[in-house]
């Protein structure tokens, strides 16, 4: 099943559970609005190469339109469909005043230099900017896409439509009204998610509990440090070349920079190679999946080792599979709560642009610490009340706050 189709999935199981009005669901169920753009791009050798831009506004029932922006080749309108339903689910998950967007370039920004990209991001802004806005649509980094990037957004939305507003995207560098804490903020929400999981879960001390981590970007590479930090053993991290394995657990510093070199973690040396797919089936206590969508299936579902999934990338984990995982006593932390420390922090970005008043870092990692641990509470206890996943509670928690803004008259 297609992304799109699996967030639809995943919304009819939790209509079922909250006996969900059907005009209400036929309205949430799709789109306010669907943008796709052309993306111009003289590139350095003289030639033009037009590439394919999308923007999609999912709802903005509980507040303006809000998501990130995904430069990469697989990005399609069904992939930014979903992103996009996802974000109004994440954002109603934590009680941020915020909808739900995505938008994406169908691109390889690798095979770009650094003039390409600059271009390619101010023709995408220049098509989008007629329809953003930091009170209508907000967005913000999600895959290869940077600060630096959100630093050009601005400024071509400044030079085209005249309006100096900083609030039309978060995640922007700090010397450019960003916040302090974004760059961290998804993989710490994370954190203080899974501490309070581990402790409701696994009857193990700290140095005993063994972490998988799928993906080393932004996500999962901060992730790595702070378990590390906090005195777990990390022993498999992956990125799109593969992964490696150390059971006694990885140098993490070694393994970032051996990255930084050589531009992947399988250069690493003091570690066993493996594929992207066997990692997800070591023999650990936490599994963290932090790359792309549809990982987890039917097909591997039953051979997951792990007793808690924490889903620091959008999507991992399909419908199919999240039954199996279920009826297999696995905890999955779904990713509209998981991984929702980053928009939260890009919540707390527009707050500090729009009142233009900056916090300290500290601040801004306690607001963080308590919405993460107050919402996982509440999912958790919505998943006690049904006897249900922790995914279809969190979707009966946000859809029922969603749905109470809609006035059918
Ligand atoms: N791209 C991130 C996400 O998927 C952050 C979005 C934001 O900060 O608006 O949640």
């Amino acid at each position: 099943m297609s992304p799109f189709e699996n967030a639809i999935q995943q919304l009819e199981n939790a209509a079922k559970i909250l006996n969900l009005d059907a005009n209400k669901f036929e309205i949430i169920k799709k789109p306010d609005r669907v943008i796709q753009v052309k993306v111009p791009v003289k590139m350095d050798d003289g030639s033009f190469k037009v590439f394919d831009g999308y923007r999609v506004q999912f709802n903005n029932l509980r507040g303006p339109y809000k998501g990130g922006l995904r430069f990469y080749p697989s990005v399609d309108l069904d992939e930014v469909k979903a992103l996009a339903f996802w974000m109004a689910i994440k954002c109603a998950v934590v009680n941020i005043p915020m909808g739900g967007g995505k938008g994406g370039i169908t691109i390889d920004p690798k095979l770009l230099s650094k003039a390409e990209l600059e271009k390619l991001t101010r023709s995408f802004t220049r098509a989008i900017a007629p329809v953003i806005g930091s009170q209508v649509d907000v967005p913000a980094p999600d895959i290869y896409t940077t600060p630096e990037i959100m630093s050009w957004i601005v400024d071509e939305y400044t030079r085209v439509t005249g309006k100096e507003d900083l609030a039309v995207v978060t995640g922007k560098p700090l010397d450019k009204g960003g916040s302090k804490g974004r760059d961290r903020a998804t993989a710490m929400g994370g954190f203080y998610v899974l501490e309070q999981v581990i402790q409701k879960t696994l009857n193990k001390s700290k140095s005993e509990i063994k972490i998988a981590i799928q993906g080393f970007g932004n996500a999962g590479s901060v992730m790595a440090d702070l378990l590390v930090a906090g005195g777990y053993k990390v022993v498999a991290v992956s990125d799109s070349q593969g992964g490696i394995l150390n059971m006694d657990g990885l140098d993490i510093e070694q393994v970032k920079l051996t990255k930084q070199a050589k531009g992947s973690v399988i250069e690493y040396v003091s570690g066993q190679k493996i594929t992207n797919e066997q990692l997800l089936e070591v023999e650990v206590d936490i599994l963290i999946p932090a790359a792309l969508e549809n990982q987890i299936t039917e097909k591997n579902a039953h051979n997951i080792k792990a007793k808690v999934l924490l889903e620091l990338a959008n999507g991992p984990t399909n419908p199919a599979a999240d039954k199996l995982l279920f009826e297999a006593g696995k905890v999955v932390v779904p990713d509209v709560l998981a991984n929702a420390g980053g928009v939260t922090v890009s919540y707390f970005e527009w707050q500090q642009n729009l009142d233009d008043k900056y916090w300290e870092e500290a601040d801004v990692f306690a607001k963080l610490e308590q919405i993460m641990t107050s919402s996982l509470d509440a999912v958790w206890s919505k998943a006690q009340e049904h006897n249900i996943d922790l995914r279809t509670a969190a979707f009966v928690l946000a859809v029922s706050r969603i749905a109470d803004k809609l006035d059918l008259h």
